[in-house]
């Protein structure tokens, strides 16, 4: 057999170290930010019993249908790598009892998130999720500090273009009345919708609403609203939440098509979309759900929270942030085995004054060895040879200048000190 070369599986990505550093700049963020506004970091596993997904995420959505990763254990039980983040946040909230602090949990996750769909541009099988729930507030001041915090979290990562579209979907019994009149009005035109459309006639017929095919699109035109189905209150929330984006200043639009793709949400409902992507343009995704807590067996709590998908994040701002992998300040050069004694101790002092540096570790000549100096970016190599034993001396080579001075090994600290400017 041919010897192949390894590879990801499909739908999966390494991250390598030229990437991470968006990466770390974007969690470096997100914790500046949300702990600003009391958000605390949670990380739960990322292995959940099966039934924690199906009991939230709902019946009949694309998520439990068809995307799950789920397997059963040596131990006969059915497990499922996490789809989303809120499922299993609520999970833990309940575990752990942080209910009985008697206040508002605020609390944030990044991590990745599995779903069997099909790879392309913006969408992998293992992507990445940042997210925020605020669990405890029914207020709608609540849902404009979460939309809020997303908006600025986006701003402050240069990621301008984008926008917001929010919707209300009422309560369970205001969405229940509405389907039935979805559908009866539906079924007039079964034989003419799109496939996908067809099945979730039967499954989950709001998320029909979704759809991009034309003639389907066409037919929702004169299709009852959901608008028309809202009760006093969760017209009265949905008012305060606008009122207070008005507020801020924060631009959005009101789509009544938008319906969330899991089954937990109510009240409000918001997306916020780039251009830039193509047609995986949602970069996050989230929503009010006052019953999920409840539903799965915790205290009637009501919550509000959000998830941004890294990857597609980060697509969208490698054009803006220019961020690099940091070279090392210093390059270190030996020769012979007197030197690779000493040079600890001058890594020593370069770790206490907190000055990066890379020790060559191919034992050939010292041409050789600051020619790799060269190529590291470094700005300047200290060079520890044989000749500078003898004499207790060592060189110092800025690699930018090719200038070059040699001094007393004792005196190295200080010169250094006034070189990086450290204490
Ligand atoms: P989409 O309509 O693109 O499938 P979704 O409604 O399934 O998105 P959510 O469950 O709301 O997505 O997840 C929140 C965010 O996570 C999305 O807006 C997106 O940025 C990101 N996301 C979801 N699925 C994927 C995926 N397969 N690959 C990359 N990012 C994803
Ligand atoms: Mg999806």
């Amino acid at each position: 057999m041919k010897n192949c070369i390894m590879q990801p599986l499909r739908g999966t990505k390494d991250i390598l170290p030229s990437d991470i550093v968006l990466w770390q700049h974007l969690y470096n963020k997100a914790t500046e930010i949300l702990s600003l506004s009391n958000y605390h970091e949670i990380r739960t596993p990322i292995l959940e019993s099966t039934s924690l997904f199906n009991r939230s995420i709902g019946n009949g959505t694309d998520i439990i249908n068809k995307e799950m990763y789920t397997f059963i254990d040596q131990g006969n039980r059915s497990i499922t790598l996490r789809p989303e983040g809120t499922a299993s946040v609520v999970r833990s909230f309940i575990s752990n009892k942080l209910y009985q602090k008697g206040k508002t949990n605020r609390l944030w996750y990044l991590g990745p998130m599995f779903r069997y769909e099909r790879p392309q541009y913006g969408r992998q099988r293992q992507f990445h999720q940042l997210g925020i729930e605020c669990i405890g507030s029914i207020s709608p001041i609540a849902d404009a500090e979460v939309i809020r915090l997303a908006t600025y979290l986006l701003n402050e990562l240069q990621c301008l273009e984008y926008t917001i579209e929010i919707n209300s979907i009422g309560s369970l019994k205001e969405r229940n009345l509405y389907k039935e009149s979805l559908v009866k009005y539906l079924l007039n035109y079964q034989h003419d919708l799109d496939h996908d459309s067809k099945e979730r006639l039967y499954t989950n017929p709001l998320r029909i609403l979704d759809s991009k095919h034309k003639t389907t699109q066409e037919i929702l035109h004169q299709a009852p609203c959901l608008n028309n189905y809202l009760g006093i209150e969760s017209r009265m929330h949905f008012n305060s939440v606008c009122k207070f984006l008005n507020k801020l200043n924060i631009k959005y639009n009101i789509n009544d098509r938008l319906v969330r793709g899991l089954d937990y949400y109510n009240y409000t409902a918001f997306e916020i979309k780039t251009h830039i992507l193509g047609s995986q343009d949602t970069i996050c995704g989230g929503g009010r759900y006052d019953c999920l807590i409840k539903q799965l067996g915790g205290p009637d709590t009501p919550a509000v929270g959000w998830a941004i998908g890294i990857e597609r994040l980060l697509l969208t701002l490698k054009h803006n942030l220019e961020i690099h992998t940091k070279h090392p300040q210093i390059y270190l050069v030996t020769q012979g085995a007197e030197a690779q004694i000493q040079i600890w101790d001058i890594i020593k002092m370069l770790e206490n004054h907190k000055i990066s540096f890379e020790l060559d570790l191919y034992n050939n000549n010292l041409q050789k060895q600051i020619k790799r100096a060269y190529k590291s970016s470094a700005l300047l190599c200290v060079i520890l040879a044989e000749d500078e034993i003898s004499k207790q001396e060592i060189t110092l080579k800025w690699l930018k200048t090719n200038k070059q001075k040699t001094i007393l090994k004792i005196n190295l600290e200080q010169e250094l000190k006034i070189i990086f400017n450290t204490h």
